[in-house]
């Protein structure tokens, strides 16, 4: 069965310090966490070299609940561990881990990009992981800057900022603000299960309906009709509008691909909700995986447009850094037959390998599968009269209201 083996990585380590031209040119090295650490190809290059059958026959069992099939080294680990098959019987593996909530004051909130194929430049996550589990979550990386896995831990360690309010009121409070629209949960969902209880989110909310500050935000959670009347008020004034984030429309598939999120038929009820409370809503199918959920695409689109969504986007399957080895692991678990067959058409859409991360490709893919994708998506686009506004009308920032502002109508 199974057995975790040590590789030591100080060989690799060496071989790092004179080959740093070529390491991964991804954005989440760039992350200040990362400054200083050192990354462990080892844990990297792992993913690459898989062997698909064994890992068919090395498989673990999945925890119920739970997206992520291991905990599995992060690129800082100064050892990687890997499963093998030693003959032995397995030692009867946990089958659950509890969610702890860790707390993380922040010192700023509001983070900026500059990506060209991205929407927004400024965003607020009001957690740090996400017990949603959804093995394709290209969030998980950002896990090893807190030196920890991003496979379990980050489901199952959640880093709660319960200053975000305070700190953004502050922010915005700053003389020479400029307002601009702030995308919050862009990496992480701001409706994840502890939301419920911990209500930093809501005090987000509270603050950007305060100062008429425009916002987008992302969920697969229908726990957002909790504050479906701030959402309705703002948009009013062009001030909110809401991406849904739907993949399937199966319940098996969902429990398998993103565990702890909300049903299908209950993102569509949200959906449908915010449309009928005058809220701009974007379905968002992505990822797309080839042989997985891909099939579906049309269908996701058409369910989302009946239920009132204006606008529709797709990405493509991700692997960044670690997630390649993550998701390889899962393929085997919950589809061992069609596991090679899926990496063969990510790879035939990313050049050869399973991630290129340059700007304009990385969301879409390249080559006959990726592109007929894209064809799919426009005609259901047309034949669904979904972004027909399009670009989207722009959030309204004329209503902002600075604190110095507000004093004045006192
Ligand atoms: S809901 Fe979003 S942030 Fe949470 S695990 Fe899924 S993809 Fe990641």
């Amino acid at each position: 069965m199974t057995y975790d083996k040590l590789i030591p990585s100080g060989a690799h380590h060496d071989k790092a310090k004179h080959r740093k031209d070529k390491q991964p040119k991804d954005k989440y090295l760039k992350n200040k966490h990362a400054k200083g650490k050192q990354v462990n190809e080892s844990v990297l290059s792992h993913a690459h070299n898989i062997d698909l059958n064994e890992l068919v026959t090395a498989s673990t069992l999945a925890m119920k609940g739970r997206g992520a099939v291991s905990n599995s080294s992060n690129r800082y680990d100064s050892e990687s561990m890997v499963k093998i098959d030693d003959g032995w019987t397995a030692e009867v593996a946990s089958t659950s881990v509890q969610t702890k909530l860790i707390p993380a004051p922040s010192k700023t909130i509001i983070s900026s990009n500059s990506s060209p194929d991205i929407s927004f430049s400024k965003s607020i996550n009001p957690y740090r992981g996400c017990e949603h589990g959804c093995i394709y979550c290209y969030a998980r990386p950002t896990h090893a800057f807190w030196d920890m896995s991003p496979g379990l831990d980050f489901e199952t360690n959640i880093f709660v900022k319960a200053n975000a309010a305070e700190m953004l009121e502050q922010t915005l409070n700053k003389p020479g603000y400029q307002c601009e629209p702030i995308c919050i949960g862009a990496n992480t969902d701001p409706y994840q299960p502890c939301e419920r209880t911990e209500r930093v989110t809501r005090g987000v909310l509270e603050v950007m309906q305060k100062h008429r500050h425009p916002f987008s935000i992302i969920t697969k959670s229908d726990l957002m009709l909790r504050d479906i009347e701030i959402y309705e008020e703002m948009a009013r004034d062009k001030l909110c509008s809401v991406a849904v984030s739907l993949t399937t429309l199966s319940n098996e598939t969902k429990r398998k691909l993103e565990p702890r999120t909300a049903s299908p038929a209950a993102r569509l009820r949200l959906i449908e909700q915010l449309s009928l409370a005058g809220v701009p809503v974007t379905v968002l199918a992505a990822p797309m995986i080839p042989a997985v959920n891909d099939h579906e695409m049309e269908a996701i689109l058409a369910s989302a447009a009946n239920a009132g969504a204006k606008y529709a986007e797709y990405i493509f399957l991700r692997l960044p850094l670690e997630i390649e080895m993550l998701f390889t692991e899962w393929l085997t678990e919950h589809y061992p037959g069609r596991a090679k067959h899926v990496m063969s058409i990510v790879r035939q859409s990313r050049e050869g390998k399973s991630y290129q991360s340059g700007f304009h490709t990385r969301m879409k893919g390249r080559g006959v599968f990726a592109d007929l994708l894209h064809q799919r998506f426009n005609i259901a686009l047309r034949k669904l009269g979904l972004n027909e506004e399009y670009p989207k009308s722009e959030l309204n920032t004329r209503a902002f209201q600075p604190a110095n502002q507000q004093l004045q109508l006192f």
